[in-house]
């Protein structure tokens, strides 16, 4: 589904990622954790090829075609999805709308209809409630002024209409309370299925206790430096990130 080898990029001459290796099959949830700065979210921006982040080295392979090579927008027609760290707010263009042109993009590159407004309109609805929004958000700016909780749930929102292949979820449980953390782990749980793949990025064990990921990577200076299944998690959150250090040195 997504093979990356070898990956190396640079953040404002800045080389960020040094190496990174990971195959991701149909199906599997990956949490990455690690500490601070070691390029999680780089690692996100990347490979959703957001702009001023410079591959330097490796491929990518999704579905059998060369990532790196397409535009950020032919990436999410393909079916990547990334729910970033910090959404961002655009304010005034409705919720609904904007949430209606990227299904219709995603459904033209499919070869389909775009939906038509009431049927749209339906199944929106359906997801507030999914998420646990209310449908006043479908009206309001896109994130704007949405509480952290609500953009996080927004994300979950749009990643349920858009039906990608590999989702990528970057820090979705941080500043989340524990409600609001189950109501984005059953959200992607909901998601999971034999051919569609998460990768999970979180600081924290607790999240992995209501999505129970496959594997457990630990991304430290650029690289994947370890990698387990679920138990690592629990490992970590006990002795920290200190330790893996010293392994790798
Ligand atoms: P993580 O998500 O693992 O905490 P990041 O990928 O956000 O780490 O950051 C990795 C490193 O890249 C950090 O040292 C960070 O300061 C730097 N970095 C990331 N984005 C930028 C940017 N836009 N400009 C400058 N430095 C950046
Ligand atoms: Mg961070
Ligand atoms: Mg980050």
């Amino acid at each position: 589904m997504l093979t990356i080898k070898d990956l190396q990029a640079k953040v404002e001459d800045k080389d960020i990622l040094k190496g990174l290796n990971l195959d991701i099959k149909p199906g599997e949830v990956h949490a990455i954790m690690g500490p601070n700065g070691a390029g999680k979210s780089t690692l996100g921006n990347v490979l959703s090829g957001r702009e001023g982040y410079e591959v330097t080295g490796g491929s990518v392979q999704f579905l059998g075609k060369d990532l790196l090579d397409m535009e950020p927008e032919e990436r999410a027609r393909e079916g990547l999805f990334l729910a970033f760290q910090y959404p961002v707010e655009i304010p005034g263009v409705s919720n609904l709308e904007f949430l209606k042109a990227s299904v219709d993009a995603v459904r033209e590159h499919r070869g389909q209809e775009p939906m038509d407004s009431v049927s749209f309109m339906k199944l929106a609805r359906e997801k507030c409630k999914a998420v646990n929004l209310d449908q006043n958000f479908l009206k309001r700016g896109v994130n704007e002024g949405f509480s952290g909780g609500e953009k996080k749930r927004n994300e979950i929102m749009q990643m349920m209409l858009l039906e990608p292949s590999v989702c990528i979820l970057d820090e979705t449980d941080s500043g989340l309370d524990i409600d609001a953390l189950q109501v984005v782990a059953d959200g992607v749980n909901s998601q999971r299925s034999p051919d569609r793949s998460f990768i999970v990025v979180t600081h924290y064990q607790r999240l992995l206790d209501y999505i129970v990921p496959d594997y457990v990577h630990v991304l430290a200076g650029g690289k994947i430096v370890k990698s387990g299944g679920k138990e690592l998690a629990l490992e970590l959150e006990e002795k920290g990130y200190s330790w893996i250090d010293e392994e790798v040195a």
